[in-house]
């Protein structure tokens, strides 16, 4: 029987703690955590940093206080994007982790390290990595059930689904980092009445995606497939993603080629990368397919991925409007659901990308796309919530919504938890939008 659990050492221990108080019980950045970063302390350049608890530590900095590999990784970390250390793999990223795991959590270490630690509140954050390419697919089946019967009632999953993983190229220019605002995009408007004119202004159909984020790290050569049981070896880690849609410009253009000005004014990312090593506990069996859905073509298919290539994973979504913000209310969760609402595996995403021989390359981004339960309270998107703008949802304070206003902050945070093991988290993706 294949074994259904990924191999953990002594950096997943529970039990251990380390001497940056503030990270023993924090809800993300425990030391079992320690994602990638790039901060900067308000008075210095960009450098690659790991979380823990409040602080941010800078790579670079410790990078004489490691050994080996891991010195080598902390050195390359020191740069402003981490696009090289990413590319060095897996071995490189776990000997990392291991030398800053030990640092961390040994008293004797304290002194010399502490200077390195910087207060996370005081450091401006910025994208982990250069984004060369960016993917987003199309691997939420409940997501893709409801928007193919809104878009085409009579024909709402098209017959290539359940064979093709389904994608298309986004734009990496317009990632930004949580936190900077979106400008509501102006475009043409599908016509109200079939053979009427478009019209053109602001979108009034302004909705988030719910999407997880997956860092490609070791890169592949061009006419190079990345064979299935390889392609977890050349993905770094996972951040959150917000995949904002115009939906009335959506529904104009998108056919015959798919999502365009839609979808490639703003991207919003969480800005830490948990790695795979530290996901290794929260790891979990791909859900088996509905009975009479087809076995994934030989390319898509290992019983190894089958066994472990979910992320147990929970994502939750949340709305603050600016009369909330204004008022001082909490924000209001609109939904939440598994990371294992998707059909395809992170691994059999980069197996497909790849297998016509386009090569990955280290810092490009795949989009998991929109991750909706199936069940009520899980749907991923405004417009499943609202049932495409028909029926409006009413928030505590009684504002209604169908789809998003200007001042409007959307949240997105996501966290593993499993007995045995301590809770990790990836942060928050947040923006507001801005008329
Ligand atoms: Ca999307």
């Amino acid at each position: 029987m294949t074994d259904t659990t990924i191999d953990t050492d002594f950096t997943h221990d529970p039990e251990a703690k380390s001497w940056v108080e503030s990270a023993n019980g924090h809800p993300d950045f425990p030391v079992q955590n320690l994602p990638l970063g790039v901060f900067c302390p308000s008075d210095g350049n960009p450098r690659g940093g790991m979380a823990i608890g409040d602080m941010i530590l800078d790579l670079g900095d410790i990078a004489g206080l490691l050994e080996l590999e891991a010195a080598t990784a902390a050195r390359l970390a020191g740069q402003s994007t981490l696009n090289e250390l990413l590319d060095r793999g897996p071995d490189s990223l776990r000997a990392l982790r291991q030398g800053v795991f030990k640092l961390l959590t040994d008293e004797d270490k304290k002194s010399a390290v502490e200077a390195a630690l910087h207060k996370a509140k005081d450091c401006q954050l910025y994208l982990p990595v250069t984004v060369g390419d960016y993917t987003d697919f199309y691997t939420g089946i409940h997501h893709a059930e409801n928007i193919g019967s809104l878009f085409r009632p009579d024909n709402p999953l098209l017959p290539n689904y359940k064979y093709v993983p389904i994608g298309y190229h986004g734009r990496s220019s317009s990632i930004r980092l949580s936190g900077v605002d979106v400008k509501r995009p102006s475009g043409q408007k599908k016509p109200a009445e079939e053979g009427a004119e478009p019209s053109f202004g602001p979108s009034a159909r302004l909705d988030y995606e719910l999407e997880m984020a997956i860092w490609v790290g070791r890169g592949n050569a061009l006419g190079h497939p990345i064979p299935i049981g390889e392609a977890e070896e050349h993905i770094a880690g996972i951040s959150i993603l917000n995949d904002w849609s115009a939906r009335d410009i959506q529904a104009w253009e998108y056919q015959p080629l798919g999502p365009f000005l839609a979808k490639n004014f703003h991207s919003s990312i969480s800005p830490w990368i948990v790695t795979m090593d530290a996901l290794a506990p929260f790891r979990t069996a791909q859900p088996a397919r509905p009975a009479g859905d087809p076995k994934p073509l030989e390319y898509l298919f290992d019983e190894r991925d089958q066994a472990t290539g979910a992320f147990g994973i929970t994502m939750e979504v949340f709305i603050a409007t600016a009369k909330m913000r204004e008022d001082g209310e909490a924000p209001h969760k609109l939904s939440s659901g598994p990371m294992t609402a998707m059909y395809w595996t992170a691994a059999q995403l980069i197996a497909h990308h790849s297998v016509g021989g386009c090569n990955l390359r280290s810092g490009d981004l795949l989009g998991t796309g929109t991750l909706t339960s199936g069940e009520e309270g899980g749907e991923g998107s405004l417009i499943e919530l609202t049932q495409g703008g028909k029926k409006a949802i009413t928030l505590p304070n009684g504002e209604t919504r169908t789809f998003l206003e200007d001042g409007d902050e959307v949240i997105i945070t996501a966290f593993a938890e499993k007995d045995g093991f301590a809770r990790i988290g990836l942060g928050e993706c947040r923006a507001v939008i801005n008329g």
